[in-house]
């Protein structure tokens, strides 16, 4: 299907009704409502209706939507079915803590090598996943992986990022303060935790619920 065609912001909620549907089907359950998904990953059952249409996925009054077909739905239109193999740079705490988690739960992302400047921390593995020195990183950095993930000190990111771009990084998620430079064919996305936090505490305190 035209991928062209989803709008963004139903796009982005994709890998959130994926992750549900997948777990009710593990469950044994083969349909669902839009009122039951909308419950489970709180966003409006309008919305979910409207998202669900875009791709053909008519659901029936008294039936609900079939998870199977659903699932193979997202799946070719997540690739779902290919591993994106992920790098990672800075292994600091937060660095450390995904490499931990490595996207376990998500089995269509995986963190493949991690890289730093620090001695004691190159030539080991954390969660698994082998920590090489960031000098090496045009020579070892695998061809396949288009996506990085920054945990590094502000004062750098800059810098890494413009050599990951050089290595043909297509995507960063960007977990530094920094506002990143990039080309054009290169999507940021930018996490900002501390900044996060305190819009949702101004949002409690300004306009509680
Ligand atoms: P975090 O913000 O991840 O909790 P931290 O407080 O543990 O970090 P930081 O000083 O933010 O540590 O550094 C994060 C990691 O980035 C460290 O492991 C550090 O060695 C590493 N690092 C610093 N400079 C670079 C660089 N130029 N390239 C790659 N890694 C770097």
């Amino acid at each position: 299907m035209d991928q062209g065609k989803i709008p963004q912001a139903t796009a982005k909620r994709l890998p959130l009704y994926y992750r549900f549907l997948e777990n009710l089907q593990a469950s044994g359950k083969h349909r669902v409502s839009s009122t039951e998904l909308s419950e489970a990953v709180k966003v409006d059952s309008a919305t979910i209706r409207r998202d669900f249409s875009y791709f053909g996925a008519l659901g029936k009054k008294g039936y609900g939507y079939n998870v199977n077909y659903l699932l193979s739905f997202f799946r070719k239109t997540l690739d779902q079915d290919e591993i994106t193999k992920v790098t990672l740079i800075g292994v600091g705490n937060l660095g450390t803590a995904f490499l931990h988690y490595n996207f376990s739960k998500n089995n269509s992302t995986k963190i493949d090598m991690a890289f730093d400047v620090q001695e004691d921390k190159v030539g080991t593995e954390v969660g698994n996943v082998p920590i090489h020195h960031l000098d090496d990183l045009e020579k070892i950095l695998d061809p396949d992986v288009t996506v990085a993930i920054l945990t590094v000190p502000s004062s750098v990111a800059q810098k890494v990022a413009d050599r990951l771009v050089d290595c043909g990084i297509k995507g960063i998620l960007n977990f530094t303060p920094a506002r990143l430079s990039v080309p054009k064919n290169v999507r940021v996305h930018h996490i900002d935790l501390s900044v996060e936090l305190q819009s949702l505490i101004y949002f409690l305190k300004h306009y509680p619920m």
